[in-house]
């Protein structure tokens, strides 16, 4: 019991009698303080861990980065991210860095060459020019989804639902940055809340199509009347 931390906790709590004389409660109290001080924080369900990252592809192509943005947070077991990242950042704690390759399987999904359909071009509500790369968004059974356009003919417009990653080996190059406890509304909502709001982060689509009511997220980081 001659470590720097019983001496800062003695100091902090003002316990002045010997070591000896402390009764049992106390005792166990002071350990509690020494464990809550030395105790750093691994990311595990119920965390909230923000990490910077580099991802590329097996070419080395930077396909994303966090380079200039702050570090992505997410909520730890809520399928905020990908689960093959997710699954190997756990028991990491702030500092570490590693690098992470995710198969497609646990990324972005296979490519499903069902999700490519030619469409005809009248089915489109729009007078503008339809070019490849434009997006478009689809109702399907399992919800909305985002279609590509990757051909354009005369009277058809071929789609592609395939997530612009599928099919990809993904290779992270992470550093965790942070990791704290949730907030109940944070455990509540499935996603942190940045500088204490709803859905102030920084676009990673969080906001889309959950349980927050209609006006909830403004983009201003506030989310209406939660604060
Ligand atoms: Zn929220």
């Amino acid at each position: 019991m001659e470590s720097r931390e019983d001496e800062e906790v003695i100091g902090l709590f003002g316990f002045e009698e010997p070591l000896a004389d402390w009764s049992p409660r106390k005792f166990m109290f002071a350990l509690v303080c020494v464990t809550d001080r030395v105790h750093v924080m691994k990311i595990a369900a119920n965390t909230v861990a923000a990490f910077e990252y580099t991802l590329t592809n097996a070419k080395g192509d930077v396909l994303d980065s966090s380079n200039g943005m702050p570090p992505l947070e997410y909520l730890h077991g809520a399928n905020n991210i990908i689960p093959g990242l997710e699954r190997e950042l756990e028991g990491l704690v702030a500092g570490d860095e590693k690098k992470v390759v995710v198969e497609p399987a646990a990324g972005y999904g296979e490519r499903d060459e069902r999700l490519i359909a030619a469409v005809p071009r009248d089915r489109f509500e729009t007078d503008d020019m339809i070019e490849v790369g434009m997006k478009f968004h689809a109702q399907t059974p399992e919800g909305v989804r985002v279609m590509t356009v990757i051909a354009v003919a005369d009277d058809t417009v071929t789609l592609d639902g395939n997530h612009p990653m599928a099919g990809e080996t993904l290779y992270f190059q992470v550093r965790v940055a942070a990791v704290r406890e949730a907030t109940q509304e944070e455990l509540n909502h499935g996603h942190p809340h940045r500088e204490g709001g709803c859905c102030g982060g920084h676009g990673h689509g969080e906001c889309d199509g959950h349980h927050h009511g209609d006006g909830e997220c403004d983009g201003k980081g506030s989310c209406g009347h939660h604060h």
